[in-house]
């Protein structure tokens, strides 16, 4: 596209990835679920009249492209990349709609709970290493399926696995992937970042593999709750990454020798050497954590309580910081 395009806004071209009419008619009740760098993820009550999910919750990520004409480029990159993809382990697009006189696109996507680093935010201590054994392989399958149609996320890490209701973790948010099977712009967020996107400044192209090694990350950040270097600045960070060996799972909690290895496996500085999504799949770790979505719905059930007690006890707090302003008492 060229500077007089972009200037005109959305072109035919663009507009057949979009369902006229108005979306404000067609979903209810939106309540914000989550929020990024573009807008903001609401929840909504699907009235589609002709919909699957007709009286059940969607989720709408609603986008504004006013401004920067290059913001309405890189979101329909997003859909484009997004509308192809079928796979039980990635966010599933439903439709989009283009709100021309606000300069906003719904898109509409089937509805998850929340993100693994909600659950780990939630959760007092530690997952079990069955639970994050369970997040991880669907993360792979859903890997593996997106490299094979030569599609590089580029930004895994725990804020982008959706889990949904049934127990399966979603790998979302396409708003950084590449759909070419080698890239080399510097895209993706610091602390998940893989050596050689780094060096790639300087030295080339980098392939899927970039996202196995995010995942090694993501399995620290799940299982010891921070990723690596949280608490250096991203700069710091960006320079370790490329200098120092391989960070690891925190070697002082109890996770068993084979997750160590597992990580081990993903985190090599040389992707050559790093395990694909398909040879990660067979690692012994999966054979000690047999595949049971069951096992996931018993967290999101126990994340869920927890988050009503604390919302419990926040009202309770704020009930007896009234009673104190109202009758002076303590
Ligand atoms: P980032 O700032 O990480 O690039 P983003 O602006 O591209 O994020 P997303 O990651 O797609 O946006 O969504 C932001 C948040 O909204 C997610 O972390 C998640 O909590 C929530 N969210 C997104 N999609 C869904 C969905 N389909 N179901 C439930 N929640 C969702
Ligand atoms: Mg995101
Ligand atoms: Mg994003």
């Amino acid at each position: 596209m060229n500077a007089f395009t972009l200037s005109r806004g959305p072109n035919r071209e663009d507009k057949k990835y979009f369902t006229s009419g108005d979306p404000d008619t067609l979903f209810s009740d939106l309540q914000e679920i989550g929020h990024g760098a573009f807008g903001a993820v609401y929840c909504a009550l699907d009235e589609r009249p002709k919909s699957e999910t007709r009286g059940q919750n969607v989720a709408i990520k609603k986008m504004s492209y006013a401004g920067k004409s290059e913001k309405f480029t890189d979101i329909v990159h997003e859909i484009k990349l997004l509308e192809r993809l079928r796979h039980k382990n990635i966010v599933r697009l439903e439709e989009c709609f283009l709100k021309e006189k606000d300069h906003m696109v719904w898109i509409v996507m089937e509805y998850c709970l929340g993100s693994a680093s909600d659950l780990v935010d939630v959760q007092p201590g530690r997952l079990l290493e069955s639970e994050v054994a369970q997040i991880v392989r669907d993360v792979l399958l859903g890997l593996s399926y997106l490299h094979s149609t030569e599609v590089i996320h580029r930004d895994i890490k725990a804020g982008n696995i959706l889990l949904s209701e049934n127990g399966l973790a979603k790998v979302a948010d396409f708003g950084s992937a590449s759909n070419k099977s080698s890239a080399n712009s510097f895209v993706g967020s610091p602390y998940w970042m893989a050596p050689e996107v780094i060096l790639a400044m300087e030295s080339g192209r980098y392939t899927g593999a970039i996202d196995l090694w995010s995942l090694g990350i993501t399995c620290i950040e799940i299982a010891d709750r921070k990723p690596p270097m949280f608490t250096q600045n991203a700069m710091a960070a960006l320079y370790q990454i490329a200098q120092s060996d391989p960070p690891t799972l925190d070697q002082n909690a109890d996770w068993s020798h084979t997750f160590h290895s597992f990580v081990s496996c993903l985190l090599k500085k040389n992707p050559e050497e790093r395990f694909t999504a398909t040879e990660a799949l067979q690692h012994s770790w999966f054979k000690d954590n047999r595949e049971n979505p069951q096992e996931l719905v018993e967290l999101i059930d126990r994340t869920k309580r927890l988050v009503r007690e604390q919302d419990e006890k926040q009202i309770t707090m704020q009930y007896k910081k009234m009673l104190r302003i109202y009758k002076g008492g303590d």
